[in-house]
């Protein structure tokens, strides 16, 4: 579903990814761990074009991600074809980002509504099924200032979700919430990944990752360190900077 090959990505002079590798099946629940500024964030932002990357190639869906090749050529996709790669493709932030002065209802039903042409009808249909599988069905009404933390977070989702997505970006998603807000979050991922949504996913969540995710990678530095299953990368790191940082989040 996603193919890194040799991604990098500098700001200025900082060299910021320094030869990605990487794959993600469809289905898959792919966590991506790492220290601070090690380019994570960065990463999956190059995954819907929101950073250009400059060496290397990305696909999402077996298509590049922001280009098109002709013959060994690449030629940058224009602003409305890059909107239509990004559509299937759904980010949860760290801030829920939720437009303050529409209700939850509201928010869910926007994009649909604005991007894809939806008839009111139906995006309304589909806002109302999504909130109540985030368990929001009796909060539709509610504005984000209304709502807890964990409800705002879970909205947001239901809005990602409300385009139909085929893979879901989600960066940091509880780590702005109250410890007490963090399963309810955490919930709704799992069932997510029950039901076969292919997520990558940023997280210092190592039980999320360790009980729902199928790889890890850790990054350090703008390099893939190492990778596996999460199980056995936790338990049996290889690798001394995959150790002292997993002593820290452990
Ligand atoms: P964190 O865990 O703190 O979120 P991260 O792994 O997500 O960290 P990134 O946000 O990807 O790290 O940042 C990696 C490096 O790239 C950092 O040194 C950051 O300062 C730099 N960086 C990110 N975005 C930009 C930008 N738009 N312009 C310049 N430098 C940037
Ligand atoms: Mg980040």
């Amino acid at each position: 579903m996603v193919k890194a090959e040799a991604v990098h990505k500098s700001f200025g002079l900082s060299h910021v990814l320094k030869g990605i590798d990487l794959e993600v099946n469809p289905r898959e629940v792919f966590c991506l761990v790492g220290p601070s500024g090690s380019g994570k964030s960065t990463f999956l932002r190059c995954i819907n074009h929101l950073e250009k990357i400059n060496a290397g190639r990305l696909y999402v869906d077996g298509r590049l991600v922001g280009y098109r090749q002709q013959g060994d050529k690449l030629y940058e996709l224009k602003e409305k074809e890059v909107s239509a790669q990004r559509r299937d493709i759904g980010m949860v932030f760290q801030r829920f980002n939720l437009f303050p002065h529409m209700t939850a209802l509201e928010n869910v039903m926007e994009a649909p509504i604005q991007v894809k042409r939806e008839t009111k009808a139906v995006a309304r249909e589909r806002a109302q099924q999504l909130l109540d599988r985030v368990g929001l069905g009796d909060r539709i009404g509610h504005y984000p200032a209304q709502l807890s933390g964990g409800q705002q977070q879970r909205v947001a989702i239901a809005r990602a979700l409300a385009m139909q997505p085929k893979l879901m970006l989600f960066d940091e998603p509880t780590s702005a919430l109250d410890p007490e807000l963090v399963g309810e979050v955490l919930d709704v991922m799992r069932d997510l990944a029950a039901d076969g949504m292919t997520m990558i996913v940023v997280t210092h969540e190592m039980s999320f990752a360790r009980e729902v995710g199928d790889s890890l990678v850790f990054m350090d530095d703008g390099v893939v360190v190492e990778s596996g299953h999460p199980r056995e990368v936790l338990m049996n790191p290889q690798h001394e900077r995959t150790k002292s940082f997993l002593s820290k989040v452990l």
